[in-house]
């Protein structure tokens, strides 16, 4: 077959471009990601091997070599694994089929400065194509174990690449870099020297468990030594604490979560007894752009005695914490499960209730010990933990433990529950919260000002997921969690103001009134009653104590589900002289339809106010028009 050049997807070339004009400085770690993506290879003839009986692979002696030629400048790694076919070369290798791409190229065209662009090069990782900091061209041979013919791949990374279907190709896949004209001033970055690569594999990759050889250098007339195994293959989790340093933990951790950047927390778990295990677990430093996103790959390496049997193994830990990765070492376990039996599996349960244990213990522990740190880690990935209250779990506890939240006692420091309910004031029996899409919303929402007028304390909650875990986990050591936009609200604090007997009066005085505006508002609302709720706002709009948020609803309807609007209940604020004002006209019988578009108008400002949309809103903005007109004259 004739050689066929293709054009890089748009995200790829984009990538490229940015590795060729090497944002990142440490230029080194392309050989990690090539020895990376070698080792995979290698684990994945080795999983297709054990599924697939027919497979005809050869799996006799499983290694990586890597080559150097100092006279052509070149550096080939090269393996006997999986290798790819032509149709996956073009698609794994001229393409980024990740669904952040275009969230993180639109932040990479934001970062002005360099030091920006390399943390996010960083936090994205782009494996294979970082050959291109180092080399002008590359070049990929490859032949999928089982298929006859190969494919050659070549680019010089400027848009296009080629591809040849070619025979004699050995099974795996030969990367070749073409390396960049020798700098002469740079002697540490030589690539072709012997030494240099095997500083680096032993600094990036000496945990790699298969044997990375250096091949030697032809040199004329002598007799070629053997190969040189570069790493010991020892496996860090099975190693003791203070034999492995951070620096190797952490490239263990670059190597199995594909992120360049180091993690904020390294967790060690060596479980003893009948079913042994050690466990190798790290909590990033930064949420993945997808980790929200349907096609995020969570789980984490199951070996069994140093052998890997699967990646991604999702039965390990449960779906809230799916951003911890790691590998997972059983003694005990049948090297050929599948997956759906793992989900069963009783020793893979237990190990999972011990991981989340050790998890959130770990958490614990950083927040009590290094409140930066646990900050850092909550931003990130607070809004997935929360998900874990929305079921039935063992670890509800656990998880309202370490959970925080921004609240109106501090502008910065968020709040435990625990030190909320050590705040709250006599007489007051329920823990207040508040949904939005933002502090600064929820802060000027007239929900809050009774609650801002007496001082008490009101959780702000921004994440989608609050909506629904306040409902279902219901209270905190016998404290109810309340909305302050739901139901009626009798703040009976200390400093509380309004005497029963004012309410009582208030109420008749406007009972007429409400009677009318709730006839005349209709269907859409449940009910028209005196806010106790509001000080500066002449009106605001509330759910019923057991209704479902509009954000709720609209969060059920995104998912496909049908539910009824809840009605809602409109609340004015009698000590408002608006409000004052409309009783009056409606008690002196002043004209119906003046007095309609001022109800009408109330309601909307109230659905305004807390970030909803005006049944009408061509007709609001015309009634308020009028009126402000009406100022000028
Ligand atoms: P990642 O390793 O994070 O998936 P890379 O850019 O490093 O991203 O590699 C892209 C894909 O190309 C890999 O997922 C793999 O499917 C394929 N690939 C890369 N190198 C090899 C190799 N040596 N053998 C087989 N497949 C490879
Ligand atoms: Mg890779």
């Amino acid at each position: 077959m004739a050689t066929e050049t293709f054009e890089f997807q748009v995200e790829a070339r984009q990538l490229l471009q940015l590795m060729i004009h090497s944002v990142y400085s440490n230029k080194d770690v392309f050989l990690r990601e090539l020895v990376s993506n070698a080792s995979d290879a290698l684990d994945k003839l080795r999983l297709a091997a054990l599924r697939e009986d027919g497979l005809d692979a050869d799996t006799s002696d499983p290694h990586i070599e890597i080559e150097l030629d100092q006279k052509a400048r070149t550096l080939t790694v090269r393996d006997n694994g999986i290798g790819m076919s032509y149709d996956e070369v073009g698609k794994l290798i001229g393409t980024i089929a990740n669904s952040g791409t275009a969230a993180f190229l639109q932040e990479l065209k934001e970062a002005q400065d360099a030091a920006g662009a390399e943390g996010l090069i960083g936090q994205f990782g782009v494996g294979f194509y970082s050959g291109f900091m180092v080399a002008d061209e590359m070049t990929l041979v490859t032949r999928r174990a089982g298929e006859r013919s190969g494919t050659r791949w070549s680019s010089r990374g400027e848009g296009t690449y080629t591809l040849e279907t070619v025979d004699d190709v050995p099974q795996g896949s030969a990367v070749t870099l073409h390396l960049k004209p020798a700098d002469t001033d740079d002697q540490l970055h030589d690539y072709t020297s012997a030494w240099k690569i095997k500083e680096i594999v032993k600094r990036y990759s000496d945990f790699i468990t298969w044997p990375v050889r250096l091949l030697p250098q032809a040199t004329d007339g002598e007799e070629t030594p053997e190969p040189e195994t570069l790493n010991s293959m020892k496996a860090l989790w099975a190693r003791s604490r203070d034999e492995v340093s951070d620096d190797e933990y952490h490239e263990l951790y670059k190597h199995v979560s594909h992120d360049w950047r180091d993690p904020l927390e390294t967790i060690r778990l060596q479980a003893e007894g009948t079913f042994e295990y050690q466990a190798l677990l790290f909590l990033p430093a930064h949420a993945p752009h997808d980790l929200f996103t349907r096609d995020f790959r969570r789980g984490l390496q199951l070996y069994v005695k140093r052998v890997l049997i699967m990646d991604d193994c999702e039965a390990l830990l449960p779906p809230h914490l799916r951003f911890v990765k790691g590998v997972v070492d059983a003694q005990d376990l049948s090297l050929n499960v599948s997956r759906e039996i793992l989900q069963q599996d009783r020793h893979i349960r237990m190990i999972q209730r011990r991981l989340t244990k050790k998890v959130l213990s770990s958490v614990k522990e950083m927040k009590a010990n290094d409140a930066d740190k646990y900050a850092a880690f909550w931003r990130e990935f607070g809004a997935v933990l929360k998900e874990g209250l929305l079921g039935d779990t063992d670890d509800r506890d656990a998880l309202l433990a370490v959970a925080s939240f921004a609240s109106t006692h501090d502008e910065e420091a968020p709040t435990t529950l625990q030190q909320y309910v050590e705040r709250m004031k006599d007489g007051q029996d329920d823990i207040y919260y508040m949904t939005g899409t933002s502090r600064q919303t929820i802060e000027n929402s007239p929900h809050m000002e009774a609650f801002r007028d007496r001082g008490v304390e009101v959780l702000l909650l921004t994440d989608p997921v609050d909506e629904v875990w306040v409902d279902v986990v219901g209270e905190f050591e016998g404290k109810r969690l309340r909305s302050v936009a739901k139901g009626e609200i009798d703040l009976d604090v200390q400093g509380g103001e309004q005497a029963d007997g004012g309410r009582e009066k208030q109420a008749e005085t406007y009972a007429a009134l409400l009677g009318w505006m709730k006839e005349h508002l209709g269907e859409e609302m449940k009910d028209v009653r005196l806010s106790t709720r509001l000080t500066v706002s002449p009106a605001c709009v509330v759910s019923d104590a057991h209704d479902l948020t509009p954000a709720l609803e609209s969060m059920y309807r995104a998912m496909g589900q049908e539910i009824p609007s809840a009605r809602r209940i409109l609340e004015l604020n009698p000590a408002h002289p608006l409000v004052q004002g409309l009783n009056q006209a409606y008690q002196e019988g002043e004209d119906r339809s003046g007095l309609s578009e001022t109800a009408d108008l109330l309601y909307g400002l109230a659905v305004l106010a807390e970030g909803g949309r005006p049944t009408d809103p061509g007709r609001f903005v015309k009634l308020v028009a009028e009126r402000l007109e009406r100022t000028l004259r």
